[in-house]
């Protein structure tokens, strides 16, 4: 491709609307541009990324026997209503009608349509296991669509779905989903990890996401320092602490705390530690109120507590609700003489003597035993991991915290959709049995996004060789003036483009400078640069844009290296 006859729209400044650096960059590389709120037109440097990372998940799909159909985007609201997502999935649903008044909505997912396409097809547990995948645009109204291709409205998306016999069946599917995603990212050059995840509303029984490293993840991720436990923080188990303390439970102290209301200001009010101190909190599940009591340093875990309560909605208690459990204003909660439903963390089981609220304005408790003063309904598992917690797998490593993006998601489904939609087939007996499904996503869009906010520095991108958009550029100094430049230049173009390297020539009349900030913004992993002083010896420079390493080395040597680094990733 040559550049004076493509269309790279690169921006020197930073736009003003874009908060990420992935988002800057894609809109200054000139890889893609708003149409609205969400919604993007992806320029050719931005799709050229998106295919690579299409054809590396088709493969990886192939290669682990999926099989590739394209089911539509506009899905009719019938088969949502069975599946009751009609009512459940909000607003995130873009519905519409036609001009027959009959109701459809944009394809946010495809659990329901795959479903519908199976039970229509599959009859027989011969025609499994089957696992039919697409990649194709799909549209969710996001509340907040934000940070460029990382949460878009209309975003690409690899969805496959699994069918087999029974539960077993449907692991070993699982299972090869597992591995093709590993492979895939790995394949991206990426640099990420395989986390359990919360299997949420959708009740199934085990699930992973695949997350890429980076400062601005909008994920926490927990992982061992010395075992392979890796979890999302929503899910991360905390391990109970060692054997409770064993203090002397010492007289009940009332204490003037006026105005101070948080544990930082009671804490530092009292001159005790958080982790002394017990954080009371009251909650709303659907419309009972719960008190949830945390180790004061500790967060509480609302998925969690969620999932322990089998409630439909938890939210915190306003004042007012706050008020008529504890008979006090928010902030002098404390779990003394409290008639609510409390749960109360592991954390917490083992405390003595601790400080908390006194459920009277300006006032708290020290010397808070459990045994002796409070009436815990449950103790579990409800707060948020910590950096430097212990491992709930290995009895050696600690938690480490990182930040993550969700690029990848698999998930056994059971038989949710499948009940919902009468999927069924004849087992070897002749007797009619469910499906069990398991569904696996990759946002394609968004692995791109992500790639970038992994690899970038002060002047640009810095693509990981296999989904750059090309493998190389060559840059010419001087091309329209200089004639051995030019001859230089194009003898390299031909050579590497018929050994199948992807390579942009900058032929435009500009100065090196400006070609040179040009190849750095678009993240080209290798760069030829083609002068007249270093031709005169033979030489051009080869420069790798990470590292910064520059070669001058003859136009063989130049050619030969880079077809071999191309070759390299197959
Ligand atoms: P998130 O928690 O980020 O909203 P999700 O759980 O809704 O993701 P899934 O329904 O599992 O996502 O979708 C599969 C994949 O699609 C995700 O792993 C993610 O990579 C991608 N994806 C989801 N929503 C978006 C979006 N709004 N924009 C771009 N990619 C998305
Ligand atoms: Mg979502």
């Amino acid at each position: 491709m040559r550049y004076s006859q493509y269309f790279i729209p690169t921006v020197k400044e930073t736009p003003s609307d874009a908060e990420v650096i992935s988002h800057q960059l894609m809109l200054r590389a000139g890889m893609i541009r708003k149409l609205a709120a969400g919604i993007y037109n992806y320029l050719p440097l931005g799709l050229r990324s998106i295919r690579k990372v299409e054809n590396i998940v088709r493969e990886e799909m192939d290669r682990a026997g999926a099989i590739e159909i394209l089911m539509p985007t506009v899905q009719p609201a019938e088969l949502w209503q069975e599946s009751t997502r009609w009512e459940q999935y909000g607003k995130e649903l873009l519905r519409f009608r036609d001009r027959k008044e009959a109701e459809f909505c944009l394809g946010p997912t495809h659990e329901e349509v795959v479903t519908d396409l199976v039970r229509r097809e599959v009859k027989s547990y011969r025609q499994m296991p089957l696992n039919l995948y697409q990649i194709q645009g799909k549209f969710r109204d996001e509340i907040r669509p934000r940070f460029g291709l990382m949460r878009g409205r209309e975003f690409i998306m690899k969805d496959a779905y699994s069918f087999d016999v029974d539960s077993a069946a449907a692991d070993l599917s699982y299972d090869k989903m597992y591995q093709a995603y590993r492979r895939i990212f790995e394949r991206c050059g990426l640099n990420f990890r395989a986390v359990e995840a919360d299997t949420g509303s959708i009740g199934g029984t085990s699930s992973h996401e695949f997350m890429v490293l980076a400062e601005s993840g909008e994920d926490a991720i927990a992982s061992c320092s010395c075992c392979h436990y890796a979890a999302n923080v929503e899910k991360a188990e905390a391990r109970p602490f060692a054997a409770p303390e064993h203090a002397e439970p010492r007289p009940l102290e009332r204490v003037a705390t006026p105005g101070k209301r948080t544990i930082e200001e009671v804490s530092s009010f009292l001159s005790i530690p958080a982790a002394t101190m017990v954080k009371t909190l009251i909650l709303m599940a659907d419309d009972q109120p719960v008190v949830a009591l945390l180790r004061g340093d500790h967060d509480l875990n609302e998925i969690k507590l969620k999932n322990l309560l089998g409630c439909e909605t938890l939210e915190m208690a306003g004042d007012e609700v706050v008020e008529r459990v504890t008979g006090a204003p928010t902030g002098f909660a404390g779990p003394v003489g409290l008639k609510a439903r409390m749960v109360a963390d592991l954390a917490v089981q083992g405390m003595r003597n601790f400080a908390t609220g006194g459920n009277e304005k300006d006032i708290h408790l020290k010397n808070v035993n459990l045994e002796r003063d409070c009436a815990v309904t449950r103790f579990a598992d409800i707060r948020n991991v910590v950096h430097g917690d212990p491992c709930p797998r290995c009895d050696a490593g600690e938690l480490e915290m990182w930040r993550g993006i969700e690029v990848g998601h698999v998930f056994k489904l059971g038989t949710k959709y499948s009940k919902a939609l009468s999927a069924t087939y004849l087992d070897a007996d002749g007797k009619e049995q469910i499906i069990f499904m398991g569904c696996y996503g990759i946002g394609v869009s968004r692995t791109v996004a992500a790639c970038i906010e992994q690899n970038h520095d002060e002047n640009g991108i810095v693509f990981p060789l296999p989904i750059a958009p090309f493998h190389c550029i060559v840059s010419a100094v001087n091309y329209t003036k200089e004639e051995a430049v030019r001859e230089a230049c194009e003898a390299i173009y031909r050579k590497l483009a018929d050994a199948r390297v992807e390579v942009l020539l900058d032929d435009r009349d500009e100065r090196p400078g400006v070609k040179f900030k040009d190849a750095d913004l678009i993240g080209i992993p290798l760069r030829i640069v083609v002068g007249a002083k270093n031709l005169a010896e033979g030489k051009v420079e080869l420069k790798q844009r990470r590292g910064g390493e520059v070669e001058l080395l003859t136009i063989a040597e130049a050619v030969e290296k880079v077809k071999g680094m191309v070759a390299a990733i197959g």
